[in-house]
């Protein structure tokens, strides 16, 4: 009788991914935590915005406008994101992402598998002529 909203495996999963995502949690300087520590976004420059440092974004922050900023367990492999295989993927391959890091690692995602599907193709082409 229960009505969970999410699919019962990818609820557990993402709730794994963003209690890793917590107790990871990398404070600001300065930085007082005043509430429960909430999950960082756990990108790390995949998104081509910060370099190498990791996205400050926690989940439930406070945003001018569009509501509490809320974090997604997305693979960490993002030309896999939305497939079939990313719903199998374990912990260890996803990684909590806030929605600006999320498009934009996306993006880059697709840029190098774009380049990568090119390079496949003139393999092909080179081999046949
Ligand atoms: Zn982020
Ligand atoms: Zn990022």
């Amino acid at each position: 009788m229960s009505a969970c909203p999410l699919p019962i495996s990818g609820a557990r999963l993402w709730l794994a991914v963003m209690d890793r995502a917590r107790r990871s949690r990398v404070p600001a300087p300065g930085a007082v935590f005043d509430c429960e520590p909430a999950a960082q976004c756990e990108c790390t420059g995949q998104c081509g915005k910060h370099a190498s440092a990791r996205c400050p974004h926690t989940h439930g922050e406070y945003r001018k406008r569009g509501g509490p900023l809320r974090l997604v367990a997305a693979p960490a492999d993002l030309t896999l994101d939305g497939t079939p295989a990313a719903a199998r993927l374990d912990l260890d391959k996803m990684l909590a992402w806030c929605p600006s890091c999320h498009d934009g690692a996306r993006r880059e995602a697709r840029k190098l598998a774009d380049a990568a599907a090119t390079v496949a193709v003139m393999d092909m082409m080179e081999g046949l002529f």
